[in-house]
């Protein structure tokens, strides 16, 4: 395993509609043990594909005391509720911002093994999958603000905040 350079906002693989997923082979699973090592080593709560610099649908998401999550070919199904939250991105390091996101989302997907999953997610598990498949869909949070006064950097004192990037 090995941790990945983030790409960071000016990437234009960050803007790129990535593509499905046909197959886990064995890069998938490398590429895949290769994200979660990385958001990981960030640290983050969440890592899309194409923030690695590779364009294909496949996130990995992992809030603080909760279970690491592998999906391929992620959508959202279901959403409910729309709230406001801040939060931060690894591509967008030292700043976060405050925008409105489904409270209670379903997502479908697939796991490694190719069987298919759909979760209910709220709050703050919601709000990750929803900015992962922002990324395979070439979105960055940044997209989302009303203006840019919902954009603020980071004080040094806030540190712990840029722990929940995604
Ligand atoms: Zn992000």
């Amino acid at each position: 395993m090995s941790i990945l350079p983030i790409r960071t906002y000016d990437d234009p693989i960050l803007r790129r509609k990535a593509s499905r997923v046909k197959r886990v082979d064995a890069s998938v699973e490398k590429l895949v043990a290769d994200m979660i090592e990385t958001m990981h080593a960030a640290p983050g709560v969440g890592l899309a594909a194409p923030q690695v610099g590779v364009p294909l649908r496949l996130i990995v998401v992992e809030p603080p005391d909760e279970p690491l999550i592998v999906l391929v070919n992620p959508e959202i199904v279901r959403a409910s509720k729309e709230y406001e939250v801040e939060e931060g991105c690894l591509s967008v390091p030292g700043y976060v911002g405050t925008l409105r996101r489904f409270q209670q989302v379903v997502v479908k997907g697939r796991d490694l093994a190719g069987k298919e999953v759909r979760i209910k997610a709220d709050d703050f598990l919601a709000e990750v999958f929803q900015h992962e498949i922002d990324h395979v869909n070439g979105i960055l949070y940044i997209d989302r603000l009303d203006s840019p006064d919902k954009l603020r950097k980071l004080r040094p004192s806030e540190v712990q905040q840029e722990e929940l990037a995604e």
